[in-house]
Parts: C-alpha cells; structure tokens; sequence
C-alpha cells in the first residue's frame, strides 16, 4: 500500500511532483529550522486516486489523513475539537506548478459553535474567535458547499454600512457575532442543512474541495496558458493556523526577495496588521509597504529579511514568500520562486551571474521566453504622452504601455475579442481569478482596488501585460459599464483610454505607441541564448521594413514571405484580379507584367535588407477567390478596365467559386493550373536577386512550392522555376546559388516525405496548414469548436498555437527521418505560427530542425526558447 501523507518533517524541495510546490517548500523550510507552523500534506497521488477512483477519497486514505491528525495533535498539544485548547488548521492546495490563487483555500477549520466559545476563552480574545469563524464559514460555505462569496459579503457590507463602517477591523466582537449567525442563515436557506458542526467532518469535505477544485474553470484556463498539465494533479496541506487577525500586533504580508517589478535587488512587499490571508491578495484592503514594519514591529521585520537571505541563498533564485506575525511572533506560511515582470526577470538572471550564484546557463532558465514579449512591444511616445493629460492615477502594477476600448466584464472583453477587437482594455474594481480569460485577450488592465501584489497585479505580471492596480480616482460602475473620472468626464464601454503600467497614469484617449527600447541586461541574455543554442532563427516578413525589424531582433533570415501579400495593397489587387479573371493566357500574362515589375521592387528591398542570409520566398498560395471582386462597384470598376462585359464578369466570378476553398484550388495547385504564375514569380525572384548581386550585395533566395502533396506536383512546378532562374542567369551573364523546396503541409507530403524529398532541397514545415489538415479543422472556425472542447474537457490546448507532439508532431517527426534518409544535408524548418512558440520551438529543437521562423516581434522568444531546448537536452542527457 502507498503512502499518501507526510509530515512536513518528512518531505523536501526535491518532493515537488508528490507534495506539491507549495507542500515541497513548506517541508523544506521545516528542514531549515524556519518557523513554519506544523502540518502535513495530502500528496497528488492521492488526487489522481480521487479522481480515478470516482471522485471519493479511499477509506484507506481517509484512515492515513486521520492517523497523521492524532500525530499533528500530540506534536502540537492541541486537539481538534477541543473546547479548551483547540487545533485549527489551514487547508491548502498546492500543485507542482505554482498557480497562484486558482485553486483554494481554507482558513481557520476546526472551529463550530462550541470550540469558538472556547477559542475566545482561551485567548480572551472575543472578537478574534467570531472574526476567525465567519471568515471560515464564509470560505468553507463558498470552497466546500458552492454557496457564492457574494451573498456573505453582502451580510458583511449591510453590517458595516449600517454602522456606518469603513473597515472590517472596526466591526465589534457583537458585531460579528451577529454576522456569524447570519452566516450560518444563509447557509441553512442555500444548503437545507446546518453548518457542518464536526471538525473531522469538515476536515475530509475541505481536502475533497480542495481535489476538485483542481478541475474549476478557471484551473482549467490557468493550465491551459501556462502548459501544465492536467493529470498532475494537486496536494492538499493541513496546517496548524496562526493569527495574523488577533490585533494590533499582528498581522500579515507577503515579500519579494527581490523587487518583482523592476528586479532591483531590495526586499519588497506588502503587509496588513490585523488581518487574516487572503485580504492582503484579495485587494479588499489596500495594504502598507513592507518598510512599515520595520516601525511596528523591528525585530519581526529583521527576522523576516534574515530568512529572506537565507532563503533566496538556499533556492539560489528570487523568492516570493507569505507570512504571518501573531503577537509579535513571525511565521513563515510559504516560500516559492517568484513571478516576476519580464525586465525583473533579466535583471535579476543577469545579477545572479554576477554574484556568482548562477552559471549563464542556469541563469537562462530563469526567463520565461513568453514574457519578452511585453519587452518587445511598443510603449508610449514621450513628446504626445508629456502633452497628454492624465484623467487618473493609479498603482503602477505591471509595467508596459496599453491602449485600447474598454470593457468592465471579462466576459464582455472575450467576446469583443473574438468579434475582431484586438485592442482592449479590461476594467475592473478588483479582478479575481475567475477573470482570467478576459486578461488573457486584453492589451492592459485597469482595478480601481488592490495592491501591488493584488491578483490583478500578480496575474499580468505573469502574462507580461501592463496594468494598473488601486486607481480609486475613476468611479468604476462595473454594472453600468462605465467609470466616471475626477474631473467629471463618464467613459462607457467601448470608449479609448491608454494606460501606463510603469508610471501608474491613466489617460482618457488613444494615445500613440513607439517602439521598445532593449536594455543591457536584455542584451546580456541574448547573447547567452545565441552562444547556447543550436537551432537558427528566421523570421516571417513579407517586406523590407519587417524585415529591417526581425534584423534588430536578431533574424538570421527569412523563413517565410508570402508573396501574396504584396499583392493586397490597394495598388495592386487590380492587376491581380485581372489576371484570375483571364480567360486566355495572353490576357493573363499580359496582367502579370504589370505586377512583375512590383513584386521584382518588393525583392529586392528585401535582398538588400537581409544581406547574404537565406530568404524562402513561397509562390503564390492563397485560394483564387480572396482575390475576387465581392462589391458590386469593385465589380463594375474591374469590368470597365478589362473591357468586359458586367454580368460576364458576374459569370465568371461565379464560375471560379468552389466549395471548399482551402481544400481546393490553392497552393502549387494555382502554377500547376496557370505555370505562368510560377514562371513570371520566379523572373520577378531571380531578375531581382541578380540586380541586387550587381549592386554588391550577396543574396541566397530561397524558392518554394507550397501545399504539395505528391512529388509529381513538385517537380512539375520545379521545372518551371529551374529553367526559368537557369535562362534568366545564363543570359546576365553572372552566377547566382538558389534553392528550390516545398512546404510541408498536407499529412500525404510528410508520408512521402522520402519521395519528395529527392526533389526538394529543404522542406519547410507550415504547421498551420499542417495542423488544420491533421485535425481536419478548420483554422477559421476553431476557435469556437474548440472553445467548447475546452469547457467539455476534451482538449486542454488549442494546437493551432502549440504543436501538438501526439499527432502533428508525430507526422513531422517521421517526414524529418524520412527525408534525412534519402537526403543527408536536406535543410529542414518550420514557418508556422508556431515557430514563436517556446514549447514547439524545443520540440522542433529536439526533433532535429534546422531553424524555426516566427514573426520580428517573437525572435528573441525563439531564441531563448532554443537556447533553453539545447540546455534542457544537456542536462537531460548527463
Ligand atoms: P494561495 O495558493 O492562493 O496563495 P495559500 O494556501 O497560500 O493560497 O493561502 C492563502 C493565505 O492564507 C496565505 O498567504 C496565508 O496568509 C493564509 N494562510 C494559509 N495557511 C495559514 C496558516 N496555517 N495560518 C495562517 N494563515 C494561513
Ligand atoms: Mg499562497
Ligand atoms: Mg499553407
């Protein structure tokens, strides 16, 4: 039989995947002689055997939890249900990973109406006994029995309003006597029962709330952003409470080793005096910075920046820690490594090396490549943001500029979201985890309550997105959908604001956005990221300017250009539709001089940019029919150019109208149909490459076929290309290298991928394509299928952003093995979506890809992504 509880004398740090992180560092710290109030944990497995075995917890398990309480109550000397001296526990989940505040908590169980008459006693402390009760009636009535938060607050607001109250800390021992029992109403109305009165009783339910709220939604969101997977499961820790809301003397914060924001190397934090957990994060009081204490209580406050040392020595990283004061006593309740903005976690990583806690290979583990990406991204321009003036001003809890309409519902932001607007701003008066996929789709985020550790703080932080915490100058009506600033002025739903995340300051208008500065110790890590890694960077541009972009990004070249995108431009897309609309193929070379000359200019603006590195330009590869005129007066402007009649022109439209576009006439289909696309595409490439040559500037033009499925296709248009580029050079007299590969995109290519492979010089994975022909789902559509496979619990992440390694990944893994056998040096890379995507980046590292290429912005995430892969494998193989 398994073992499925631990004392937090038994476990350690290196115990994580079994005890949880939270459980892991609790035992660790007990290891190092810290104050850390007693308990035990509950281990994951013990989660996976509740689920697997129906939702229900083993008798034998119950048994083993109860053994271990008898254990806790001697080691301790108090007893769980006494009147005299009762044991009250804290019931904590705590998975492998750390995911703050999504799951639950229980505070101050054991207690019913007799032990709290004896809690008071005790402690002689009335008011303490009643305020730690209706706190755990209140938690265990919402976690255990589903009954809302909201309606006890509501009980809790109703007693301070009518007293006349602002705080919490000044309803009387009465006061809150009269709450418990409205409390205990509420539950009876909501449940038809009574309060659980047993403390062994509530102890079991607690432990099967905590276990199945592994699997509340917003668990389930918070995993699916953060790649953890489901069948972790999570711990539960029982622990001995301790009382930060006694009085005066004590209370509770929590504390950064280091600053999370800026990264400077300076304890940081934030207390509450009088008050239990959950208000510090809960943003429901705004706390006091951490220097306070220093003047409340100095010996607490150095014995807390002792630990702190000792701690981020002992974890040789930055540590976030929670912690209690009761009566003067200071109690260490969690440590674990902190969150922290993406310009801390530089800092702080290239710090570490300097202090010579870190090698630059650990240290580059400590950067979460997703969050570069706030770094990356634009902030404000300094001339328009100095004459702008500021309607608000806030706390600035997450750094970074953000501008966009706003919205006061999570919900009412995901769905303009998905209706197309990629600009919000998500307003709240306090966020709470169940707002998380509404932050996820907004640029920035706005509370007008809560501190600089208050969820909405620590979650942006984390998503690297800038917000602003505690903004008490706007009047936020979430139920009207607007805010009304000091100055007067009502902004409704659906109104511009812009909002400053370094500096705090909210502003009542679109305000305009310039590029981000890079900073030394950004610099610092890439240099270690390109000295680490082994898989090369590309990146997907169409023009130079993007281009010119992905070079300062550290591009090592083109891994994508979609040459149809050059033919959208207002300019152009007239000659474009000419050409399809061509019935001879006279009219329809005739058309594609005029675009030559355009898409020759647009080469070689980017063989200029790119010096000598690789550029894959893939031939036209859209369905024909994005091309066609869908108004009625683009209809009539085209007709009256081509010289053909309106409703002809109507016929013809229609004619070229399929079924099913994206499994129709696209890709290699499009030159096979009509090879005078291939063949002048490939003039406007080479005639340029051979200009720019002439100009002294090397280049290595890549051509490639798309969405073939069958070598023959890619040797038909091979042809093309190859006599073309061979006549053009022969006649200029010069030399040019050029290759010509395929995209692999269709499951059919990458079984065949041997075949193809003779023929190709490189392959180049399009696992948008790829993925969506996999899956046999639309790209298009599905985000709605999938939203609804996410709230069923059928998938846990949407593939069309993440490889997915099971199948897609499966398919490519083979096609790279297959293509190597026929053709050792073949050059192998992925131009997809998810080539910006840290956990496909190191599965395409570890299948053995050349290079991975994603848009300018996500280069750097690339390339620390790789770097890590290469780091990973390393270790994984010493
Ligand atoms: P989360 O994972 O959401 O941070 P925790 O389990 O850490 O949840 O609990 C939240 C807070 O509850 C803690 O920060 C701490 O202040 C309080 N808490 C938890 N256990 C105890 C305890 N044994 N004694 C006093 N306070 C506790
Ligand atoms: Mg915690
Ligand atoms: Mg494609």
């Amino acid at each position: 039989m398994g073992k499925y509880v631990y004392l937090f004398h038994e476990g350690n740090a290196s115990k994580k995947d079994l005890l949880g992180g939270k459980g892991a560092n609790l035992a660790e710290m007990t290891g190092l002689g810290l104050p850390v109030p007693r308990g035990f944990t509950v281990t994951t497995e013990a989660c996976t055997r509740y689920y697997n075995d129906g939702r229900a917890i083993g008798v034998d398990i119950e048994g083993e939890i109860l053994k271990m309480l008898r254990t806790l109550e001697n080691n301790i000397g108090k007893k769980f249900g006494d009147l005299d001296n009762p044991l009250l526990v804290s019931v904590r989940s705590g998975s492998r990973a750390s995911m703050p505040g999504m799951m639950d908590t229980i505070l101050n169980l054991g207690l019913n109406d007799e032990v709290v008459v004896g809690l008071a006693k005790l402690t002689s402390n009335e008011r303490f006994a009643y305020d730690s009760y209706r706190r755990f009636i209140q938690m265990f009535g919402d976690v255990v029995m589903d009954v809302k938060k909201e309606k006890f607050e509501e009980i809790l607001s109703e007693a301070k309003k009518s007293k006349n109250l602002k705080s919490d800390t000044e309803l009387t021992a009465e006061d809150l006597k009269a709450i418990v029992v409205k409390y205990k109403e509420l539950f009876l109305r909501e449940k038809g029962s009574e309060f659980p009165q047993k403390p062994k009783e509530q102890l079991i339910m607690a432990i099967k709330a905590v276990f199945r709220s592994w699997e509340n939604d917003r668990a389930v969101v918070y995993r699916r952003l953060n790649d953890i997977p489901a069948d972790w499961g999570t711990a539960v820790n029982v622990q001995e409470m301790v009382y930060g809301n006694m009085g005066d003397d004590c209370g509770t914060g929590v504390a950064f080793t280091r600053n999370p924001n800026t990264g400077e190397k300076k304890i940081y934090g934030e207390f509450l005096l009088n008050a239990q957990g959950e208000d510090v994060v809960a943003g429901i009081r705004t706390p006091q910075p951490l220097e306070h204490l220093e003047k409340v209580n100095p010996v607490a406050y150095r014995e807390l920046l002792n630990i702190a040392e000792t701690l981020e020595k002992h974890y040789r990283d930055m540590q976030d820690m929670e912690f209690t004061v009761e009566r003067g006593k200071l109690f260490m309740l969690q440590t674990r490594n902190g969150k922290r903005t993406g310009v801390a976690a530089l800092k702080i990583a290239v710090d570490l090396v300097n202090e010579e806690v870190l090698s630059e290979e650990e240290a580059l583990m400590k950067v979460d490549p997703k969050q570069l990406d706030a770094l990356l991204h634009p902030n404000f321009d300094p001339v328009t943001l100095k004459a702008a003036t500021p309607i608000g001003k806030g706390l600035p809890a997450s750094p970074g500029a953000a501008t966009g309409k706003i919205y006061f519902d999570a919900k009412d932001a995901v769905d303009a979201f998905n209706a197309g607007e990629k600009q919000i701003i998500l307003i709240r008066a306090e966020t709470s985890p169940e707002d998380i996929e509404g932050m996820n789709v907004a640029e920035g985020i706005l509370t007008s309550r809560g501190g600089m550790t208050s969820h909405a703080a620590v979650v942006a932080r984390g998503m690297g997105k800038c917000c602003i915490a505690g903004c008490d100058d706007l009047a936020i009506n979430e139920k009207d959908k607007c805010f009304v600033a000091e100055d007067g002025t009502k902004y409704c739903e659906g109104d511009w604001i812009s909002i400053n995340g370094t500096s705090g300051f909210v502003y009542g208008e679109k305000l305009p956005t310039i590029e981000a500065d890079m900073s030394e110790e950004f610099d610092t890590v890439m240099f270690w990221a390109d000295k680490f890694r082994t898989l090369k960077v590309r990146t997907n541009a169409d023009t130079p300017k993007d281009a010119a972009a992905a070079i300062k990004f550290g591009a090592e070249g083109i891994g994508l250009c979609r040459t149809e995108h050059m033919f959208f431009e207002e300019d152009r897309i007239a000659a474009m539709r000419e050409m399809i609309i061509s019935n001879t193929e006279e009219q329809r070379r005739r058309a594609l001089e005029k675009i030559l000359p355009m898409q020759k200019a647009d080469f070689e603006g980017i063989f200029r940019v790119m010096k000598g590195r690789p550029v894959t330009i893939r031939l036209l590869d859209p369905p024909l029919h994005e091309f066609l005129p869908q108004k009625d007066s683009d209809i009539k402007a085209l007709a009256e150019d081509m010289g053909i009649g309106h409703d002809d022109l109507v016929g013809i439209v229609a004619q070229l109208h399929e079924t099913n576009p994206m499994l129709g006439n696209r890709g290699c289909r499009l030159a096979i149909m009509y090879p005078e696309i291939a063949e002048v595409q490939t003039r406007a490439i080479i005639e340029a490459a051979i200009n720019v040559t002439k100009e002294g500037v090397s280049v290595s033009p890549e051509i490639m076929i798309p969405l073939v499925c069958d070598n023959r296709e890619l040797l038909y248009v091979k042809n093309i290309v190859v006599e073309t580029a061979d006549r053009l050079i022969r006649e200029a007299g010069t030399k040019l290298d050029y290759l010509v590969g395929t995209m692999i995109e269709i499951p059919r290519a990458c079984l065949t991928a041997d075949i193809i492979a003779k023929d190709a010089d490189f392959f180049s994975f399009g696992t948008n394509d790829l993925t969506q022909m996999t899956y046999g789902l639309s790209r298009d559509d599905a985000g709605r299928i999938l939203d609804t496979y996410f709230d069923k619990k059928i998938f846990e992440y949407d593939p069309t952003t993440k490889i997915d390694p099971q199948g897609v990944g499966r398919l490519m893994k083979m096609a790279v093995e297959l293509a190597r056998c026929v053709k050792k040096d073949i050059k192998l890379g992925i131009c997809g979506e998810h080539g910006g995507d840290p956990s496909s980046v190191e599965f395409c590292h570890n299948i053995g890809m050349e290079y991975v290429s994603c848009s300018p912005y996500r280069v750097p995430i690339a390339k620390l992504a790789a770097a890590q892969a290469m780091v990973n494998t390393f270790v994984q193989t010493c």
